[in-house]
């Protein structure tokens, strides 16, 4: 599509929707340069709204508040944030209904869950202006690298299981102009040719998606000669969701020849953090506080952990239900992060993001399946996972995957008939699953909890494989 038509359709299906990404786009643009402290008279007008209105409107920051003895009163400056208490996941998890607003539109909101990357899945809610506003962020950032929205998309993202969800993605993939390496998880070579081929007709300006997809993608067209595709270079790869790791960067900015865009958020709050040219993670200021705090059972830690902090994100614009405060569930490791970035843009910088990391599941045919396919089933399980407070797969051994979970009463085993059938259905017919109740999820070596892991040296088993 001519990404102009692609522009318009975006933003007519965005004005339908009552928000108006355009204008908000324009609007931060004009706030990039903007000096610190007339930023931080922007933030405590918008925090201060913000709060009057949980107090008010939100029963559970009414109620929190007022057991932590809180006045409203007390709370005259930016830096009295500090003085509320935080938000956790399991918070979230657990006040869904008396997180949202009393007041303003019931109808037309975006309602989500979060696909659990920290094994907690989670429903949100938010309004159409504030999702064209996270929107907004990123394509002011995209901006700088010469991408507008409407641009040609590829795109390394699974598409969800279930079959009208499946379609509406696919309706957004023609509007938007993207086109979408298909096929859930398979990253077979076949597979990866038939995409590249398929860019050549497309053209894409850019591509966008999970780092360790980008990377394989990249260490295939590497493999091959490079001329016969002609979408290279690209503006820019753009990474998201995942750490992405300096090898994958190099392979994928080698490859492409073009540089990264490493973007940090997550679904319930939007853009966190984007790195700009020159390097910087720069925060979104206009839409987010952020604060970096000790780390839970800091006295418990090694000294390495000790230094790490969590990332509390402020939504400034989640009224329809408000994040104050909010443990995202990640953490940045540098702290010692410049204060100021050489391109010149004002607002506060932060270090990578440590975190999400994802591993390949392998299969007893020998093929790889993206880990992430056990986030998607926990997001998707629907009716079938009501019970399941929280989940994580281990595969110990090629024939096996371990999933772990922990229920509530509400639990059925239409949820283990679920991930069964998933897992026939989009990872291999084999492998077999076993589940595990438990009263707290296993933690890896670091203390971290992800969605999946694995014991295996993938690349040795599929030496072993290829020999026998
Ligand atoms: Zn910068």
């Amino acid at each position: 599509m001519n990404p102009a038509l692609s522009r318009y359709l975006i933003s007519l299906s965005q004005r339908l929707s009552g928000a108006d990404l355009l204008k908000r786009i324009r609007e931060l643009q004009s706030s990039e340069y903007m000096p610190r402290d007339q930023m931080a008279e922007l933030q405590w007008c918008k925090m201060e709204g913000l709060i009057n209105h949980a107090y008010k409107h939100v029963p559970y920051y009414r109620r929190t508040w007022n057991e932590h003895g809180i006045k409203l009163s007390q709370i005259q400056s930016l830096g009295d944030l500090k003085k509320l208490p935080f938000l956790t996941k399991s918070d979230v998890q657990n006040n869904f209904d008396d997180l949202c607003s009393e007041i303003g539109p019931r109808k037309n909101l975006q309602y989500g869950r979060t696909s659990g990357s920290s094994a907690t899945p989670m429903n949100y809610c938010r309004t159409q202006d504030s999702k064209a506003r996270f929107w907004a962020a990123q394509y002011r950032a995209y901006a700088w690298y010469g991408i507008r929205p409407g641009d040609k998309q590829g795109r390394f993202y699974g598409m969800p299981f279930e079959q009208a969800a499946g379609a509406k993605e696919k309706i957004k993939d023609l509007v938007m102009n993207r086109r979408r390496l298909l096929g859930m998880f398979d990253l077979s070579e076949a597979r990866l040719a038939t995409f590249a081929e398929q860019m050549n007709r497309f053209r894409p300006v850019y591509f966008n998606g999970y780092a360790s997809w980008l990377s394989r993608f990249a260490e295939f067209i590497g493999s091959r000669t490079k001329s016969q595709y002609n979408w290279i270079p690209l503006n820019a790869v753009v990474s998201t969701s995942e750490v992405l790791h300096d090898h994958q960067q190099k392979v994928i900015e080698d490859t492409f020849e073009c540089k990264v865009i490493n973007e940090y958020g997550a679904a319930e709050i939007g853009l966190v953090a984007i790195s700009c040219p020159h390097r910087g993670y720069h925060t979104v200021p206009e839409n987010n506080i952020v604060e970096f705090a000790l780390p839970d059972n800091v006295h418990a830690l090694g000294k390495d952990e000790q230094s790490h902090r969590q990332i509390v994100i402020t939504d400034l614009h989640s009224d329809a239900m408000p994040f104050i405060r909010y443990k995202v569930g990640d953490s940045v490791s540098n702290l010692d992060v410049a204060d100021t970035c050489s391109c010149g843009r004002t607002s506060q910088l932060m270090g990578p993001v440590q975190g999400r990391t994802f591993q390949y599941v392998l299969t007893p045919e020998g093929e790889l399946r993206h880990g992430m396919i056990y986030d998607y089933m926990l997001k998707l399980a629907g009716p079938a996972g009501v019970g399941v407070l929280s989940a994580c797969t281990r595969q110990r051994d090629i024939h096996t995957i371990t999933m772990y979970i922990v229920k509530n009463e509400l639990f059925t085993d239409d949820f283990l008939v679920f991930v069964r059938e998933s897992t026939r259905e989009h990872i291999s017919p084999t492998l077999q699953i076993e589940f595990e109740f438990v009263d707290e999820l296993p933690r890896s070596p670091n203390g971290k909890l992800q969605s999946f892991a694995t014991d295996i040296d993938i690349n040795a088993e599929l030496s072993k494989m290829k020999n026998d």
